[in-house]
């Protein structure tokens, strides 16, 4: 059976020193002529087309699929030059994090994000990250992450089946790795094993108190983390202590 590692952009994976929130902000500017309420909104953990469609009511917007598109077009332009404009980086541990799985061979890597799928694609194409994630699951329509969450576990089993292993996807063996208490919660709807890092902004206090299964500073040491991805996905993730 194979294993998938879902992982958080923002926060989790990099930090891009608030490219999106500029992206919106001009975006709205721009094509819908509001001033910058992005400071009214909350960002972390949430979908991109919710934060879209909060700050649509909030500016008098009608939130329409057009607006959404118009949105869109916009933000996905803007989005390539606000990275080249704020300071950002890979979080730490990351880079051997990702190494660590691809080695795995039973192990299959994605995304969990509330970004579009255009903009997860331009953060991690300019941070290096591009080529750590074969599928996932995105904010383009969905406001609910416990349903992105669910989306990215179709596309992991799609993945898992069109790479021909012939090993299908535990569905027990799914692990999501995250920065806010929406990505321990949306971990839970699925029935995944729940990773929170406090390397985006909450502590590792708030974190704890949505009950996640590990919970870490930061992805340095992730030896433990690591062991039990390789014994869950070597004898099936019902052997695995760390799990319920
Ligand atoms: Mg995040």
């Amino acid at each position: 059976m194979m294993y998938a590692v879902l992982f958080d952009i923002d926060g989790t994976l990099l930090q891009t020193g608030g490219a999106g929130r500029l992206a919106f902000a001009e975006t709205f500017s721009e094509e819908f002529d509001l001033d910058d309420l992005t400071s009214k909104v909350p960002f972390a953990g949430r979908s991109d087309r919710a934060i879209a469609e909060d700050l649509m009511r909030l500016g008098g917007i009608e939130v329409s699929q057009k607006n959404w598109q118009r949105f869109l077009t916009c933000y996905c332009q803007r989005i390539l030059d606000t990275l080249t404009r704020t300071t950002g980086g890979v979080l730490p541990g990351i880079a051997e994090l990702l190494d660590s799985l691809a080695q795995l061979e039973d192990v299959a890597v994605g995304l969990l994000t509330g970004n579009v799928r255009q903009g997860a694609q331009a953060k991690l194409a300019y941070y290096g990250l591009a080529n750590w994630f074969a599928f996932g699951g995105f904010g383009d329509e969905l406001t609910d992450r416990n349903e992105i969450a669910a989306s990215a576990v179709r596309a992991a089993t799609e993945y898992i089946e069109e790479s021909g292993t012939g090993r299908p996807l535990d569905l027990n063996g799914v692990m999501v790795i995250g920065d806010t208490k929406n990505d321990v919660e949306c971990a839970q709807s699925i029935g995944a094993v729940a990773v929170a890092v406090a390397t985006g902004g909450a502590s590792l206090e708030e974190l704890s108190l949505s009950k996640p299964d590990f919970a870490y500073p930061d992805l340095t040491d992730t030896t433990d983390l690591l062991a039990m991805i390789t014994d869950a996905s070597r004898n099936g993730s019902r052997s695995a202590a760390a799990h319920g």
